[in-house]
């Protein structure tokens, strides 16, 4: 069954140990404010325009079905109430001024890419990553993509926000080698502010994942204002200190390279003026963390 995903990354060496490639699905069953993927979140294309790389060649006029590209006296102008997302500019825009996110692959598709890297899977003990937007919100993609891993004996991680009634993931989440998940706030009124979605379900899900005798990494983003306190950061790391399979608790600092792309979907940023934390503001953090008697990254 084919599924919908951004990008397909080949020698990824930040989504679990060793060469990796990572599979980013399209669609997220939470709005987290702070997104720096914000053309994984819906489940359908996304246009982004990039004006800036725009050189007025004027090809992308006629090709665009709903008349969104016009030529003006200082260029293109493109309106985005127009636009249905075809895709049919990006594939002509030699210059990437209008590239889509969102393409449809078979699982057929996407192991053909990822069994290219096996022999550096095997020497750097890396894998195949699932990641997204948001995996179980494409369950019958992601469990072909998982089966069709473990046949090839790749060993395969998903990167998930666990946010799904256990019995529909445990199928997949038992054949996994790594589960990298996120627990961004531990209070409910401020986890469903920030995200949209309450984290009883979530905190469930973690004490049911970790019976599975699966390897965890945990992570929190660090998000200027919002979760990026103590009280959070504490709380977080003493409930995942009695976890039985977690290998450490990454605290992820804040990623501004979102930015840009907020723009290029013509979509509010709320974050736009946030900058990443400084080393003096992140250390009593970790320390903080590191005080429940866990690893503590930083990454
Ligand atoms: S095809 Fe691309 S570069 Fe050419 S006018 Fe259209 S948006 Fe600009
Ligand atoms: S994605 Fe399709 S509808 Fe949208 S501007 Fe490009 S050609 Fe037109």
């Amino acid at each position: 069954m084919p599924g919908m995903v951004t990008s397909i990354q080949r020698f990824s060496l930040n989504d679990g140990p060793g060469i990796r490639t990572t599979v980013f699905f399209k669609g997220c069953n939470l709005r987290c404010a702070w997104c720096h993927n914000p053309e994984t979140i819906r489940l359908q294309n996304d246009l982004l325009a990039y004006p800036e790389k725009c050189i007025a060649c004027g090809h992308c006029v006629p090709v665009c079905p709903t008349g969104a590209h016009a030529r003006v006296p200082s260029g293109i102008a493109f309106d985005r109430t127009k636009c249905t997302a075809c895709g049919r500019c990006a594939e002509i825009c030699f210059p990437g001024a209008m590239e889509l996110a969102g393409y449809r692959r078979t699982g057929e598709e996407v192991l053909a890419e990822v069994t290219q890297d096996i022999a550096y899977y095997r020497d750097s003990n890396g894998g195949v990553t699932l990641s997204g937007g948001e995996v179980f919100c494409q369950p019958q993609f992601a469990k072909e993509l998982i089966d069709d891993c473990v046949a090839a004996d790749i060993p395969i991680a998903v990167e998930t926000n666990l946010c799904w009634e256990f019995d529909a993931m445990r199928p997949m989440l038992e054949k996994l080698s790594l589960v990298m998940f996120d627990l961004k706030l531990w209070d409910d009124a401020e986890h469903l502010r920030w995200t949209g979605v309450g984290n009883a379900l979530i905190k469930e899900n973690i004490a049911k994942l970790d019976a599975l005798g699966i390897p965890l990494i945990a992570r929190t983003p660090l998000i200027p204002g919002a979760t990026d306190n103590a009280e959070n950061i504490t709380a977080i790391a003493h409930f995942l200190a009695p976890l039985k399979n977690l290998q450490y608790y990454e605290l992820l600092n804040f990623n501004p390279l979102g930015e840009s792309k907020y723009r290029a979907l013509g979509l509010e940023n709320p974050f736009e003026a946030a900058r990443p934390l400084s080393a003096a503001m992140v250390d009593p953090l970790r320390t903080a963390a590191a005080a429940a008697g866990i690893q503590v990254k930083v990454g």
